[in-house]
């Protein structure tokens, strides 16, 4: 007997050429054909290959050979074959016995650091595994590489021998490693295969590495020398794909094309369809237009080379309501438990002793998970909008279970304490393998309510949580539970470690998709393809970085340390033998790929380095193929260029006019920009509440400390220089910081450094008037009002308006002159009024019509910004309440002047309206204010009214930090109907309170 090598093209139908063969050359009536193997790449085309058999064979009764996959063959050799069989372990203990396996220095008692390079060690090994040999140590590690890793590879050969002795001395092994244990093996008792093998068929498979070529070679011998048939089929033309040629070189046999009665179907060339797409969208979209359904279980094959598509095709297949099978790796990340748990252990991670970061601790409370879990509670989601509420009001940047506590009811704490239990006290020890595992099955008690609901009715989300179930019970359970795998660790009491190693489990994990292969619509991954011939064929993602796939850089294993290690070279020519094969294989083919142009986008994706070749040889050769074209479906909406005042806006107006109150934002909201206006004050949307910047906080505490300490002077005479020398201002800047909470909101660095900002303010403001003081500038200080409630009444039609202010501190000061201030307290130490528009404002006449140039006009007197609107007005509400605020009788006696108060402009604490103007022009302007300020008020109501749409503003700088930039994009891109409501699309942050104009 000797070696056949038969060539089977893929347009011919490896498996059922393969069939027809066997049904001329074996007898499978006779019950000794179960001793003859026939071995595949994988279990899908044993599936395949015994499903065409029973259809070709059509008999009643006859024998299957033995029919594996290469892993279960590797398996089953060597359960057959050693006289101990060790505990085969999941991959993902291996990281464990490589720690155990380092030598205490490289370890540098930090599991931290070490863990990352043991991963990448790990797939060192493997390559050597494959290769069946002892890596050897290398004594000129690549300088750029860190120092742990460097001491790893220095002694790369003792590590393996010790983690290969551990291995042994545990009685456990990994299935990647079995093929070195089996070659091993079979040397030793090659005679023993023939006790339960008669014949050896190896099917389809491309390249070997060398462990499994001389696996292949000792099994072969063997059989050839006991007179027993060995035959290998390759799936390729004639003369071969050159990584076939290769192979064949390495075997030393020849091959021969299989005759053509046996094949299934002549040699034909496909047809080609390519599709490129510009997004997903459009993508699966096209892609169930050409699913259609048969009971063949080869009629059509949808190949998805990348898991993540599979989520939005399913989604659109749900539709179809016909049976799809998928079989592809799926990774664990993409799981809502599993991203919920990498959230907890975030959680733990940044924790500062009792304290969680307030963004973690949210993003675990408001999880979709847990409020899909108490969906029917009404009391979880009032204790959640009492958090919310709590952490928006406070700015607390981290959080304890104490400043909780002192919120909650004694009924809520009850509740909130056991989910607080499982969800981060549980989590907060993790001193034992044991408690993580108490920790994460006490999470999935929690939720199996919520995974047996919907195992009712099965939905992708039901099928992919099975999945992970299954995961965490093979992949992530045992090795917590196993003691010899904790047993010597050197750091198996540090509760970061388990943290860490529990991370890494749930983000390196793989959900073995295996659906039905013989039934309904077949999803698989790429891979699954192998020896397998659909009629129809879809492939999805010909994508560069997606066909050939990019797999993560390993540093260790780059071409040069490959090179100095000893180990081959491959680049992609697997790759490239399989899309030729899976191309050729079927008959009709639609590629679909993603063609963006270079560039801006982060979404630019190139066509697959496969598409090219396949486009230019087929040009070459003058074979026609289908390039079909998308054009995107895009309907662009009109622009909206203002949005139409409908009678219903004019009634809403109307109603503040009688509420009679309005205040000082109401106008300057509607000056800034009407469409702003209108989303506060006509739709209500509360504006998302920003987190708070530490400068923006600090201007708060300044701005209460001063209202706090003039409230304590009011009407009284305040000495700065006094202030400055006895402390008291200090105790009770220390009473307030403490109020503030800052060490909850900033690191401690940060903490200190923002007190010595803050006192150092506040110091210099006192400076800077006690020097004044000192050079008789200021003679008296006396604090008038602080938030001082001013109002004004108005007639306007009708209605009678009361507008409506609040100054922040109104001083008077002798400085040779009486001097009245109005002062706002600004943190922004740039913010500066604007003398110089003040004459624009004396030269203002007032439009006569209520269009958006006329609006314009009048927000333009105010300078840039409105800079000076809220102090004219200000002033404006002083001059009508003056009879009661001046001490003296003739207004123009004394100075009135309008500025801001900010102690953080070290400089000039304090900035005015009216420096440089002449008395004549100062009385004149105070003049106007009193008499014609209130015409420009009532020109912004008959333009609020009147107008026949609220304008976008002209000036985009105000959009920066608008708050409602986002339904303002939505309303741009929309046509929004006379009369008709303007609706928001978007479910966020914007609450639903119509804003009071008086606030
Ligand atoms: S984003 Fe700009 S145009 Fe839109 S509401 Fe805000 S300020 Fe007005």
């Amino acid at each position: 007997m000797e070696i056949r090598a038969f060539s089977i093209p893929p347009s011919s139908q490896f498996l059922k050429s393969l069939v027809n063969f066997c049904l001329k050359n074996l007898i499978f009536e006779a019950p000794e054909i179960s001793k003859i193997f026939f071995i595949f790449p994988t279990k899908r085309a044993c599936f395949f290959f015994k499903y065409y058999l029973v259809e070709k064979l059509e008999k009643a009764s006859f024998f299957f050979p033995k029919i594996l996959s290469w892993e279960e063959f590797i398996q089953f050799l060597y359960v057959e074959l050693t006289p101990e069989p060790a505990l085969i372990f999941p991959d993902s203990a291996k990281i464990l016995l490589f720690l155990k396996s380092l030598k205490s220095e490289s370890l540098d008692k930090d599991p931290l650091r070490v863990f990352f390079w043991a991963s990448k060690f790990l797939e060192v090994f493997e390559e050597f595994e494959k290769e069946g040999t002892i890596p050897p140590n290398l004594l000129y590690p690549p300088e750029e590489l860190p120092t742990q890793a460097k001491a790893i590879f220095e002694n790369l050969s003792q590590t393996y021998i010790k983690f290969r002795s551990l291995l042994k001395e545990k009685g456990i092994i990994f299935s990647s490693f079995l093929l070195k244990e089996v070659r091993e093996l079979l040397l030793a008792f090659k005679n023993k295969i023939l006790e339960f093998m008669e014949g050896l068929y190896f099917c389809g498979f491309a390249a070997l590495r060398k462990a499994e070529r001389d696996i292949w070679q000792i099994l072969m011998e063997t059989l050839i020398k006991a007179n027993k048939p060995c035959n290998i089929f390759f799936e390729t033309d004639f003369p071969p794909h050159p990584l076939i040629e290769e192979t064949l070189k390495d075997l030393k046999i020849n091959l021969q094309p299989l005759p053509k009665e046996y094949l299934e179907l002549p040699p034909k060339e496909p047809e080609i369809f390519f599709y490129p797409f510009s997004d997903i969208e459009t993508e699966v979209e096209k892609g169930v237009e050409l699913i259609s359904f048969s009971s063949k279980p080869d009629y059509l094959g949808i190949v998805l080379p990348q898991g993540v598509t599979l989520l939005p095709l399913i989604q659109r297949l749900e539709d179809l309501e016909i049976e799809i099978n998928i079989t592809l790796p799926f990774p664990t990340t993409f799981l809502p438990l599993n991203q919920f748990i990498l959230t907890l252990l975030k959680a733990q991670k940044d924790r500062i002793e009792n304290q969680y970061l307030s963004e973690n601790f949210f993003k675990i409370i408001d999880h979709p998970l847990l409020k899909a879990l108490f969906k029917e509670k009404a009391y979880f989601f009032h204790l959640l909008q009492k958090l919310k509420n709590f952490l928006e009001t406070k700015k607390y940047l981290k959080i304890s279970k104490e400043d909780i506590d002192e919120i909650l009811s004694p009924i809520e704490k009850e509740f909130f304490d056991s989910i607080y239990q499982i969800l981060f006290k549980n989590w907060e020890d993790l001193e034992s393998p044991d408690k993580v595992k108490s920790a994460l099955n006490k999470i999935l008690e929690v939720f199996k309510p919520l995974f047996i609901k919907n195992s009712e009715e099965e939905n992708l989300y039901t099928y992919l949580t099975r999945f992970y179930l299954s995961f965490l019970e093979k992949e992530v359970y045992p090795l917590f539970e196993i003691s010899l795998l904790w047993e010597d660790l050197p750091f198996s009491k540090n509760k970061e470690f388990y943290l860490l190693f529990l991370e890494y489990l749930l983000n390196s994990g793989e959900l073995p998709l295996m659906g039905e292969p013989l039934a309904g619509v077949q999803i698989l991954g790429f891979l699954e393809t192998r020896l397998l011939s659909f009629e129809n064929l879809i492939v999805f993602d010909v994508n560069e970085r997606s066909l050939p796939p990019s797999s993560p850089l390993n540093p260790l294993l780059t071409e040069e340390i490959k090179r100095y290690l000893g180990l081959p070279v491959y680049r992609n020519e697997l790759w490239d033998y399989y899309f030729e094969r899976l191309i050729h294989s079927s008959q009709r083919v639609h590629l679909f790929y993603f063609k963006t142009s270079k560039g801006k986008t982060e979404f630019f994706k190139e066509p697959s380095r496969f598409i090219q070749k396949l486009k230019w040889q087929r040009e070459k050769e003058k074979k026609e193929f289908r390039e079909m074209i998308f054009s995107q479906r895009l309907i662009c909406p009109k622009k909206l260029e203002a949005l139409p005042k409908s009678e219903e806006d004019q009634m809403t107006i109307l109603s503040f006019l009688d509420q009679g109150k309005l205040s000082r934002s109401f106008f300057e909201t509607y000056l800034t920009c009407p469409v702003k206006f209108y989303f506060q004050y006509l739709l209500g949307l509360k504006p998302q509440e920003e987190t708070l910047l530490e400068d923006k906080l600090l201007g708060n505490f300044l701005h209460k400390f001063f209202e706090t300490l003039f409230s304590s002077y009011l009407n009284k005479p305040v000495s700065f220089s006094e202030l400055l020398e006895n402390s008291l201002w200090l105790s009770l800047f220390k009473d307030l910081w403490k109020i503030f909470g800052f060490e909850k909101i900033f690191d401690p660095l940060s903490l200190w450094i923002s007190e010595q900002i803050a006192i150092s303010s506040i110091k210099n403001y006192f400076t800077a008037l006690s020097q004044l003081e000192k050079e008789g500038r200021i003679q008296e200080t006396l604090i008038l009002g602080v938030e001082k409630e001013l109002f004004s009444e108005v007639p306007y039609n009708s209605y009678n308006l009361n507008l409506w202010g609040r100054i922040d501190f109104l001083i008077r000061r002798k400085e040779g002159l009486t001097k009245y201030y109005l002062f706002d307290f600004k943190a922004n130490p740039r913010k500066t009024p604007a003398e110089r528009s003040l004459k624009s404002l004396l030269n203002l006449h007032l439009p006569e019509n209520y269009d958006k140039e006329a609006l314009q006009k009048v927000k333009n007197s105010f300078g840039q910004d409105l800079t000076n609107f809220q102090l004219l007005f200000y002033l404006y509400l002083f001059l009508k309440n003056r009879k009661n605020l001046l001490k003296e009788d003739n207004f123009l006696r004394v100075e009135i002047n309008a500025g801001y108060l900010t102690p953080s402009n070290l400089e000039k604490p304090e900035k005015y309206l009216f420096t440089n103007l002449k008395p004549k022009d100062y009385t004149q302007f105070l003049k106007f204010i009193e008499t014609d300020f209130e015409m420009i008020i009532i020109f912004i109501l008959n333009h609020l009214l009147n107008s026949e749409a609220f304008y976008f503003t002209e000036d985009e700088s105000n959009c920066r930090y608008c708050n409602y930039q986002f339904p303002c994009k939505n309303l741009r891109n929309n046509l929004r109907y006379e009369g008709v409501h303007y609706e928001i699309k978007i479910e966020t942050h914007f609450g639903s309170n119509r804003n009071n104009p008086l606030d």
